[in-house]
């Protein structure tokens, strides 16, 4: 179809959008990056030909990953961002009171994409608390002598350079840079399309960790609708904190509910 780009879900399920522009195409060092521009989601970023996020629906994941797990966190100070090279998740977690935020994209196009393209997300890279490093996410933590109160990882799916980010080795090394307290979050899958992605990333942090919860989010344009977020801690994660930040979907309810659907506790259980 002329003008269409879109996700192969699986060997029969596309979703695809009709694009007026395509402003970005690279084949960088670890992926293809693709940036288009759609009516009715705006501008929307692709890299191997997966969805990573649209203008109009990003804010649902990256609130999500942000605030459910720093609102679980008595005073978060020091956060570590693993991928999200795009900035949004940055802007929420810059929403709190923290002092340092450190994010380790591996993809360098990613973060020049999006200032170029993105503001509302990249705005968070103005920020003087915010340093960005161009490294493997897996390694910087390996090497990494700093704690942190919260690691977040925003990655692409577990294949090519994201699968080590699912990986036992790495959540026990994100153990062992956690303050008392800190929490990890991970977005894990589809667990409509992919339950194996979310299967595998709750597994392997309960391995690690005490207390391992999933929540979920319904984002339009990611595979099946419904995603899952995990997070792990040597502490139960229960809010700390009343919600002051100004959000479009995460709030106090969705927070303390922690209620899923059947079919995931299934996956998970
Ligand atoms: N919201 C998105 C999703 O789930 O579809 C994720 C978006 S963000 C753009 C994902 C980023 O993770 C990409 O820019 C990719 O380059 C980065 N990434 C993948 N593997 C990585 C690794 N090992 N270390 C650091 N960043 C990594």
């Amino acid at each position: 179809m002329e003008n269409w780009f879109g996700e192969k879900q699986t060997d029969d399920v596309m979703l695809s959008m009709k694009y007026d522009r395509i402003l970005f195409h690279k084949k960088s060092k670890y992926q293809m990056i693709d940036l288009i521009e759609n009516k009715t989601y705006g501008k929307v970023l692709f890299i191997d030909n997966t969805f990573q996020l649209t203008e109009r629906d990003e804010f649902i994941y990256h609130e999500m990953l942000a605030h459910i797990a720093l609102f679980s966190i008595e005073r978060p100070k020091k956060v570590l961002i693993i991928g999200g090279g795009d900035g949004g998740l940055a802007r929420e977690c810059l929403k709190h009171d923290i002092d340092d935020l450190k994010l380790v994209e591996i993809d360098e196009d990613v973060v020049n994409v999006s200032k170029k393209f993105l503001p509302s997300l990249s705005v968070s890279f103005n920020d003087s608390k915010m340093k960005i490093f161009i490294d493997d996410g897996a390694e910087f933590i390996k090497n990494s002598n700093e704690k942190f109160d919260a690691v977040l990882i925003d990655s692409t799916d577990p294949v090519g350079p994201a699968a080590v980010l699912f990986e036992t080795e790495f959540y026990n090394n994100i153990k062992k840079i956690l303050n008392n307290g800190g929490i990890v979050g991970t977005q894990s899958g589809s667990p409509f399309m992919f339950p194996e992605h979310l299967k595998k990333a709750y597994g392997n942090m309960r391995k690690i960790f005490n207390f391992v919860k999933v929540y979920t989010a319904t984002i339009p344009t990611y595979p099946g609708a419904i995603w899952s977020f995990t997070f792990a801690s040597s502490n139960d994660i229960i809010r700390k904190r009343e919600v002051n930040v100004k959000t479009k979907y995460y709030n106090e309810k969705i927070h303390d509910c922690n209620c899923n659907p059947k079919f995931i506790d299934d996956i998970v259980q």
